[in-house]
């Protein structure tokens, strides 16, 4: 997406005048000066006022002027929940007011990739391979956990202050096996110049090869400091992108030929993928001054440095505040994040978790009914089984905040469980049933 700043220069820990002065959010985040803003969004520098740490604020309007932005939200939040990579920017947390939802992100102080392709002209090769590595990194753990971009390039690339790069802008993503019965996606999506040919020519796409697609664009850009697809008329650089016509600038070595030329091939079905013996991350080029095994063990690094953050157990059960917002009325996310949640119910009580369950196990007493333990990590729950071994119902406590539980209820839909939810657990939990 479009961006209004030019690179961001300031320290990442400045509390000079870019920790802004301005207004007060939520009683947590001062905002300050606007860092960018693309399609549907503006994001800004802001001071977190507990930490006084920096983040990026991205704010998106609820406003009937702009219905598909709480849409773009939603996507990016749903799809960001689900990555943690160093090359992956960190969606910290959320917050919802009745106008606007803001997303908390890493700051990434080193502006976009774009600028500094911009103010260098190009990259040598080895600075090339050394953000096409860890680009490639992002996208392969991306793909591994469904996410896909779709709309990958030198803008959604930024830098954090060590110039590593960071992945960013969700809100084109999609998730693997989309609604479609082939598992493919249709949506035409993306940046022109950087927009594979099936998506243009309107067909169904495997959006891995997409992202691939997108990637060669961005090495390319990287090493010749240059568009390979651009003309002033439209339908002619269409036509460019659907024969992969373009031409190498003559400094551009023979190895890394043969990689933008495999990523850029018009076919998806022949189109390298990202990983496999025959893929980028065993291609030459790619791993030139480094073996498969040193480059898997990076790799595996980037993933791995957040598997071993150790939470307290109270910090393990609270809420956070995305599934406060998700849960809200007024403010409630929850349908389109769970397309179950007709058949769940998910309300506060102000009462800690163990007087909350041991509701549940009261109304049960005397029906002959099994109860079992059950519940994720961040919650406590159980599990209530009929005489025969029948879903009657789920219930399940999360800590919000001291004394106060989000409790979650999944009925069986049975006439007989209907009536254990009218008759004893709705009251037992005080549900208008
Ligand atoms: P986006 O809508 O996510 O593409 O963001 C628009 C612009 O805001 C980007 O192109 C960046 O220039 C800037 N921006 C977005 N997120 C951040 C961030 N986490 N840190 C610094 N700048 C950002």
């Amino acid at each position: 997406m479009g961006t209004e700043s030019p690179t961001l220069s300031f320290p990442c820990t400045s509390s000079g005048t870019n920790a802004g002065t301005g207004r007060v959010v939520f009683d947590r985040y001062e905002i300050g000066r606007l860092l960018g803003r693309g399609g549907s969004a503006k994001v800004y520098l802001a001071r977190d006022l507990q930490s006084n740490s920096h983040v990026a604020l991205k704010l998106f309007s609820k406003s009937s002027k702009a219905p598909a932005g709480t849409a773009i939200a939603v996507r990016e939040i749903s799809l960001m929940r689900k990555l943690r990579h160093k090359h992956v920017l960190r969606l910290i947390e959320v917050l919802a007011s009745r106008s606007k939802i803001y997303l908390s992100l890493e700051l990434a102080c080193g502006g976009e990739l774009f600028t500094r392709v911009e103010s260098r002209g190009r990259f040598p090769e080895e600075t090339a391979r050394k953000y096409f590595r860890q680009l490639i990194s992002a996208v392969r753990y991306c793909h591994s956990r469904g996410v896909f971009h779709r709309d990958l390039k030198p803008e959604n690339i930024l830098l954090d202050e060590n110039g590593d790069l960071k992945i960013a802008d969700f809100g084109l993503g999609a998730l693997s096996g989309g609604t479609n019965p082939d598992g493919l996606f249709h949506t035409l999506c993306g940046t022109p110049a950087y927009v594979a040919p099936e998506v243009l020519a309107k067909k169904a796409y495997d959006a891995s090869k997409v992202d691939v697609w997108s990637c060669g664009v961005i090495l390319f850009v990287l090493t010749a400091g240059y568009l390979p697809f651009n003309h002033p008329n439209l339908m002619t650089m269409y036509r460019k992108i659907y024969r992969s016509d373009f031409r190498f600038p003559k400094w551009i070595s023979p190895a890394l030929r043969s990689l933008i030329c495999r990523m850029l091939d018009p076919n998806p079905v022949t189109r390298i993928t990202v990983e496999g013996v025959d893929g980028i991350t065993s291609h030459p080029w790619f791993l030139s001054g480094i073996d498969a095994s040193e480059w898997t063990s990076e790799m595996r690094s980037h993933e791995d440095m957040f598997k071993f953050e150790d939470k307290s157990d109270d910090e393990k059960r609270a809420l956070n505040a995305f599934d406060i917002i998700s849960f809200s009325a007024g403010c409630d996310l929850s349908p389109i994040f769970d397309p179950t949640v007709s058949v769940r119910e998910r309300f506060f009580m102000a009462e800690p978790a163990e007087t909350v369950l041991k509701r549940v196990e009261d109304a049960v007493q005397g029906e002959g009914m099994r109860l079992r333990s059950s519940g994720e990590e961040e919650s406590k729950g159980v599990l209530i089984e009929g005489q025969n071994g029948n879903f009657v119902a789920s219930v399940e406590v999360c800590c919000a905040s001291y004394g106060l539980s989000m409790v979650e209820v999944i009925k069986g839909d049975g006439s007989s469980e209907k009536l254990f939810w009218k008759e004893k657990l709705g009251p037992a939990l005080n549900r208008p049933v």
